[in-house]
C-alpha cells in the first residue's frame, strides 16, 4: 500500500532530536523525501535522523540552519527544492523554553525564546508559502507548526514560552485563512508532556508538575505526536485548516473540567 505522502518532499525543523526526529522518520516512512533541519551544533543528532531514514530505504539530508535567521529559512526551502524537486509540506517544530517565574525571567532569555519559537515560525511560514504558491494547484501544500498545551492555557513558570506558543497559534490561524483558497493548509499541534530531551533535561519534580494536569498519567512518546503531524500534512486532512490540535492525553480537557 502506498504511504500517505508517497512522492512528496518537505522539511522538518528541530529534527535532530525528540518530536522533530520522530516526525522526519514518520514522513519518510510514509514515502516522503525529508530535509532534516537543525542547528549546526546538533549535526550529530541530525545525521542520526538521516541515517535512520536512509537505512530504512528512505530519502533524507541534514541541513544546518538557525530558524530565527531569515537567510536560513529561505535557504532551507531552496535546498528542499534543489535536492528533492518541490516543497509539498513543512513542519516548523524547532523550539526552546525557559522555566522561570515571569518576574525572574531575564530579558535575554525572553528574546531568545521569542526569536526561535515565534520569529522562527513566522520566517518558516513566510518562505514556505512563497515556494508553495509556485506549485500547481489546486492542492499546493501543507504546513504544520508545533505549538504546545502552553499555547492553549497557562503553564506556570513558562511565561515566555507560553507567549510564543499562543503566538504560533495566531500565525497558524492567520496563514490558514490567507491561503485557504490558494490550496495551502496551515495547522498546529499542541503536544502535552512528551518524553524528549526538552523534558528529560528538567528535574523529576518539575517533570511531574508538567505531567499533573494530564488525564492520562503518563508521558507521551514523540511518535504519538508524529502520527498527528504527518496525518495533518496528508490528503487525509484535506478539509482541515487553521486548527490547533491537542495531542495531550486530555490535558486541556482536564484543566477545563477542573475550572467548571
Ligand atoms: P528537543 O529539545 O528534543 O528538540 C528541539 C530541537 O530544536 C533540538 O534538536 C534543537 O537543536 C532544535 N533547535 C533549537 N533551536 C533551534 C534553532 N534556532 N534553529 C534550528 N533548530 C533549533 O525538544 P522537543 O521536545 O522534541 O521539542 C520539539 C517541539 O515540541 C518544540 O517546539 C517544543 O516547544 C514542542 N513541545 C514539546 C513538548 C514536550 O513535552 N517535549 C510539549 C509541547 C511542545
Amino acid at each position: 500500500m502506498p504511504g500517505l505522502l508517497e512522492g512528496k518532499a518537505g522539511l522538518v525543523t528541530g529534527a535532530a532530536s525528540g518530536i522533530g526526529r520522530a516526525c522526519a522518520i514518520r514522513f519518510a516512512r510514509e514515502g516522503a523525501a525529508v530535509l532534516v533541519a537543525d542547528l549546526q551544533s546538533a549535526d550529530e543528532g541530525g545525521e542520526r535522523t538521516v541515517n535512520e531514514i536512509v537505512m530504512a530505504g528512505g530519502r533524507a539530508e541534514f541541513f544546518p540552519c538557525d530558524v530565527s535567521r531569515a537567510a536560513d529559512a529561505e535557504a532551507l526551502v531552496a535546498r528542499v527544492v534543489e535536492r528533492f524537486g518541490s516543497l509539498d509540506f513543512a513542519h516548523n517544530n524547532a523550539g526552546v523554553g525557559v522555566h522561570q517565574l515571569l518576574h525572574e525571567t531575564a530579558d535575554e532569555d525572553f528574546d531568545r525564546v521569542v526569536a526561535v519559537n515565534l520569529r522562527g515560525t513566522f520566517l518558516g511560514i513566510k518562505h514556505q508559502v512563497r515556494q508553495m504558491l509556485k506549485n500547481d494547484g489546486p492542492t499546493r501544500g501543507a504546513i504544520v507548526n508545533t505549538s504546545s498545551n502552553a499555547g492553549l492555557r497557562a503553564v506556570a513558570l513558562l511565561s515566555a514560552y507560553a507567549a510564543t506558543k499562543h503566538g504560533i497559534l495566531g500565525l497558524t490561524k492567520n496563514a490558514a485563512v490567507e491561503y485557504a483558497n490558494q490550496g495551502i493548509r496551515v495547522n498546529a499541534v499542541c503536544p502535552g508532556a512528551i518524553m524528549t530531551p526538552l523534558m528529560s533535561g528538567q528535574p523529576p519534580a518539575r517533570q511531574q508538575e508538567i505531567l499533573a494536569p494530564q488525564a492520562m498519567t503518563r508521558f507521551g512518546e514523540p511518535e504519538e505526536v508524529a502520527a498527528a503531524v504527518v496525518w495533518l500534512c496528508s490528503e487525509e486532512a484535506s478539509f482541515i485548516t487553521g486548527v490547533a490540535l491537542p495531542v495531550d492525553a486530555g490535558s486541556v480537557a482536564w484543566v477545563s473540567a477542573h475550572r467548571a
